[in-house]
């Protein structure tokens, strides 16, 4: 079955809810037990405590997991909570951790904050590093962390290389995880390629509409007890209406993704003929260092991207900033609604400088001419010579 008719059909179970087409949303802490063998566990029952889930949670879940060919999936109230949950479930006390230098920036936070105080020594590493990966492992390592692409310069990594490194390691203890926000599991699917665990931040593409946080982590058939319980103990669950929403938003998820690729290329090769722009970081250009990997690897883009422009004072872009009126400045991104913000770098193995100003947009769905004519009088305000 292709992408588009799982998208329509994931998760749904009508029948059991008198027809309905959509799982209804459960507001539920408490689940009545329907006799004393039930809660003595000798009777089997679905569902126990709303923490534990409900039919809309089981909903979400199933659907992810098969969009992600996931044994399974647990979901968490934010990406950043997907993020940290997936290093807990993969890592021990004690052991070393390698991250991806172009981690999301509370990923970074989270290792170098509190897996530290746990005893985890995190090492950062060149996303660029490929098969080369095998020598910064060491008897201790445990988990792997990619993303890819990369936050703000979108580096493409060479995924089945990383897996077949830590595979290959005597050890035979190193998991991998992947932030896969970017792709969504239509565009990479990455325990296809033989990663551990997958992480979403639902909040951004599935969510798609601005109005929701959430995070999901699939895993596969030999980590998914682990990711479970884990899960559990961190008394992690999502809120019912916001599941409802990514329910929503994945039933439309294959057709806005498709509509942000095709807006955000158009902007790119667009973006790519001004004289002021010196570089647009966007794996889908020909021109990306990192298209060939991600015309090996992925089935399709996403509608964010980074470009740099020549140098300006901090009033410039104020001035184009300020007074835009399609594009909005605010975080997050994979709303149905543009979006730029200046970027920053914050790199440590491979240091990213450049006298230039970095802007990230996240493009949405309104139509390119009207976004383009959008940019180019913010340029014009910042005195780029057009
Ligand atoms: C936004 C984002 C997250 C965090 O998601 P929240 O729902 O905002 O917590 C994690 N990873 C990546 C790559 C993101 O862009």
């Amino acid at each position: 079955m292709k992408e588009e008719t799982k998208a329509i059909l994931a998760g749904r179970k009508s029948q059991e809810f008198n027809g309905a087409v959509n799982t209804p949303v459960y507001h539920a802490s408490t689940i009545l037990y329907p006799s004393l063998a039930a809660i003595r566990g000798k009777q089997k029952i679905p569902y126990t405590y709303g923490r534990r889930g409900t039919p809309t949670s089981a909903a979400l879940e199933s659907a992810v997991s098969e969009m992600e060919n996931a044994e399974g999936t647990v979901l968490t109230p934010s990406g950043a909570s997907a993020v940290s949950l997936a290093i807990l479930a993969g890592l021990e006390a004690g052991q070393h951790l390698l991250m991806v230098d172009t981690a999301y920036e509370p990923t970074r936070k989270f290792c170098d904050r509190f897996m530290a105080r746990m005893g985890v020594e995190t090492q950062y590493y060149d996303p660029l590093i490929g098969g080369d990966i095998t020598n910064l492992l060491r008897d201790n390592t445990g988990l792997i962390f990619m993303e890819s692409p990369g936050s703000q310069t979108f580096e493409v990594q060479d995924v089945p290389a990383i897996v077949a490194a830590a595979r290959a390691h005597p050890s035979g203890k190193i998991k991998t995880a992947l932030d896969n926000t970017w792709a969504t599991p239509l565009h990479f699917k990455p325990l296809d390629h033989g990663v551990d665990f997958s992480v979403q931040a639902a909040t951004k593409y599935i969510v798609g509409h601005a109005d929701a946080l959430l995070g999901t982590v699939s895993a596969t058939k030999a980590n998914f007890e682990d990711l479970r319980r884990t899960h559990a103990m961190l008394g992690l669950c999502a809120a019912p209406d916001d599941v409802f929403l990514a329910l929503r938003g994945l039933r439309t998820l294959p057709l806005r993704l498709h509509q942000h690729q095709t807006s955000a290329l158009d902007m790119a090769h667009w973006l790519e003929t001004l004289p002021f722009v010196r570089r647009v970081f966007y794996p889908a250009l020909a021109s990306d260092t990192g298209h060939a990997l991600w015309q090996r690897d992925f089935s399709g883009a996403a509608g964010l991207f980074s470009f740099e422009l020549e140098p300006c004072s901090e009033a410039q872009l104020g001035e184009m900033l300020d007074n835009l009126s399609l594009f909005g400045m605010g975080y997050s991104w994979g709303g149905f609604e543009s979006l730029i913000v200046p970027c920053e770098t914050p790199r440590t193995a491979v240091p990213f400088e450049t006298d230039g100003q970095m802007l990230r947009v996240s493009i949405g769905l309104e139509h390119t001419d009207d976004l383009k004519a959008d940019l180019m009088a913010g340029f014009q305000r910042a005195g780029y010579a057009v």
